[in-house]
């Protein structure tokens, strides 16, 4: 039995318990298509970290990169629009391997402070010669807004590393490219 085939047991199990019909038509392949959903926010893509040798120091940010992964507590949709900034020395990472670091840590089930985290520490201590890394997710919960405390607002997280956490003005800069 493969690990596909547990989680689309447990599905069905699961669909079985609440009592829905799984021979209704609307039903019959919801098991599977939820084993799938699943299974997606749980393999989110592989880090891929590669540099180019060039000598930069300026910030580079990839700014408002949509992402929706899953809120640990409820397990449903949050959607993050993430920016990110690095400032490189002697090593600059591919561009399109930025939003790749989004998805890899805020495509799966976490709390939105971790993916910030990570994705700041990852531009900051993975990526050759880093200076300092930011990152700041606004995110839309569905846990809040379709029950509990029902509210519409944003959540709001940054995480900040090396020159950005020593430098305000570094800071700065990053905050007023978010504004635009
Ligand atoms: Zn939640």
């Amino acid at each position: 039995m493969t690990n596909e085939d547990r989680v689309e047991s447990a599905c069905r199990h699961l669909l079985w318990s609440l009592g829905l019909d799984l021979d209704d038509r609307n039903f019959k392949e919801t098991p599977e298509r939820l084993a799938k959903l699943l299974l997606y926010w749980t393999n989110p893509p592989e880090l891929d970290l590669k540099c180019f040798k060039e000598v930069h120091d300026e910030m580079i940010m990839v700014r408002n990169h949509e992402v929706w992964g899953l809120c640990p507590h409820h397990m449903l949709p949050v959607k993050m629009t993430i920016s990110a900034a690095y400032v490189p020395t002697t090593h600059v990472l591919g561009l399109s391997k930025i939003p790749r670091v989004m998805d890899h840590f805020a495509r799966r089930i976490t709390l939105q402070e971790t993916a910030a985290d990570s994705i700041a520490t990852t531009l900051f201590e993975l990526v050759e010669g880093s200076a300092g890394a930011a990152c700041y997710i606004q995110a839309e919960h569905t846990c809040m807004k379709a029950r509990g405390v029902r509210s519409s607002a944003d959540v709001i997280t940054s995480c900040v590393r090396g020159v950005f956490a020593k430098k305000l003005e570094c800071r700065n800069e990053f905050l007023s490219f978010i504004r635009r």
